[in-house]
């Protein structure tokens, strides 16, 4: 905390992990200490902070803080989203990054853990103005990435516009033709699936835990928040599978829909007219607005935070238990707060972090550097399989890991210890570095 203060989410991040790495570090107390092991793992390897200026619409300079950190690449290259939020600064890049170090290893995929981003507010620019701010981040960042070297993607407020033209510019600014990012477009590298594929990758998951436990989604009522990327595919894969969503949420407020979310509705309000969810509710007789929040309010037998940090407090989570959920599975990083964790997982709750649960777009997105290396494109069918493969791997990797060390159910101390042990015995076998 003194090194790192004011940086909350980091902290809170860090916490996490080192209580349940406990029992895995008490194994070997003697080694871990000596080698700083926890200590390495918790400092980035290089932390990037630069100036982004760009013009807007009236000619006026307008001027933005941009961040890279590169947090360990002990198991491969760099691998990360990019951020793009007015509540981005050092502490949620950091807590991002740390989680995605963990993550990227539970893919079981040669990825290792990065993040970045700016807080620059995509949300009412025109497409010119993200064009000049992205040209203008890549103009700085071009010098500290590349396709073996580190890789960013998407995340909040970076889409595959955002993608296009940071992808343009280091093109120009390198001359190279590289697999520099992920997230593409179909035209210049992307994968197929790639769209859709945490959202998925949450159901599938979600469907291998509940089949361990004798259960699945058909006719399971489901409430999600978020209306962007991970939600809308992540309600999309609930229904295919036979469950009826009924919530989706912006950050100005909610709607629930009890004939359940009608997601090409949802998809058209918010991928092509970037609309808010009024306009949603608007359209559908169905659907009522709320203002504010108040999706976890609802009855759901599973709930699925998928829109930002600390989103699902420990009031929500006493509204969930007494409404009797079965499942709570993270779409979003972080959006549990520990207290809310905690609560679910004593009354019996199968909750199951995002750096496992969401972890289907970085698994993607590394196949999409696989396809770009070797110039190949992969069909549909086939990124999809590979996904829905990692995902089950990783819910008996993390469920297998938690009951090697006596905390059966305990999927939060599981995927820790698991990501944990992997880059661990990297970061040994290459010496201090
Ligand atoms: P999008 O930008 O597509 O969507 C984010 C959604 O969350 C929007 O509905 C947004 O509402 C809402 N939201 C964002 N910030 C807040 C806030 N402070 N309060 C309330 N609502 C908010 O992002 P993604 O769907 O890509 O990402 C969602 C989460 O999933 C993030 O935590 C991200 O890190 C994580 N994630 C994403 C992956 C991906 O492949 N996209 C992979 C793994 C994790 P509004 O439009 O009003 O801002």
């Amino acid at each position: 905390v003194e090194q790192n203060p004011s940086q909350p989410e980091f902290h809170q991040a860090v916490k996490e992990v080192l209580e349940s790495l406990r029992p895995v570090i008490e194994s070997d107390e003697e080694k871990y200490r000596k080698e700083a092991l926890l200590e390495r793992l918790t400092t980035p390897d290089r932390q990037i902070l630069f100036r982004v200026s760009w013009v807007d619409d009236n000619g006026q300079v307008q001027v933005n803080n941009g961040y890279r950190v590169q947090f360990n690449n002990a198991i491969g290259p760099y691998k990360g989203g990019l951020r793009l939020h007015p509540s981005v600064y050092l502490g949620i890049i950091k807590f991002l990054g740390f989680e995605q170090v963990f993550k990227n290893a539970l893919t079981s995929l040669p990825i290792g853990g990065a993040k970045g981003g700016s807080d620059f507010d995509p949300k009412g620019k025109s497409d010119r103005e993200v064009m000049a701010f992205c040209q203008s981040f890549m103009t700085e960042l071009y010098k500290y990435v590349g396709a073996d070297v580190d890789v960013p993607a998407g995340d909040i407020g970076t889409g595959a516009r955002e993608v296009g033209y940071l992808f343009g510019q280091y093109k120009r600014l390198k001359s190279t033709y590289e697999g520099v990012l992920t997230g593409k477009g179909l035209t210049f590298g992307g994968s197929l699936a790639r769209t859709e594929a945490t959202g998925y990758g949450l159901l599938y998951l979600v469907e291998e835990l509940l089949k361990d436990h004798g259960k699945d989604l058909k006719d399971k009522v489901v409430t999600v928040s978020g209306a962007g990327n991970v939600a809308i595919y992540a309600i999309e894969k609930a229904q295919q599978l036979g469950a009826k969503v009924v919530t989706c949420s912006d950050s100005n407020g909610w709607v629930y829909d009890p004939e359940g979310i009608d997601v090409e509705l949802l998809k058209d309000v918010k991928e092509v007219k970037r609309q808010r969810l009024t306009e949603y509710a608007a359209r559908r007789e169905s659907a009522q607005y709320h203002e504010g929040r108040g999706v976890w309010s609802v009855k759901a037998d599973v709930a699925l935070p998928c829109a930002t940090q600390n989103e699902l407090n420990l009031d929500d989570a006493k509204n969930l238990v007494a409404n009797g959920v079965l499942a709570v599975c993270e779409g979003a990083n972080m959006p549990t707060t520990l207290d809310a964790t905690k609560y679910l997982q004593e009354n019996g709750v199968l909750f199951v972090p995002g750096k496992a649960s969401n972890a289907g777009g970085v698994a993607v997105s590394a196949l999409e550097m696989s396809q770009n290396s070797e110039r190949l494109s992969w069909s549909f069918e086939e990124v999809d399989g590979k996904l829905k493969d990692i995902m089950v791997n990783i819910y008996h990797n993390i469920d297998e890991a938690a009951k090697k060390y006596g905390l059966d159910g305990d999927y939060v101390a599981g995927a820790n210890i698991a990501g944990f042990l992997k880059v661990a015995e990297a970061m040994e076998a290459q010496g201090v570095v």
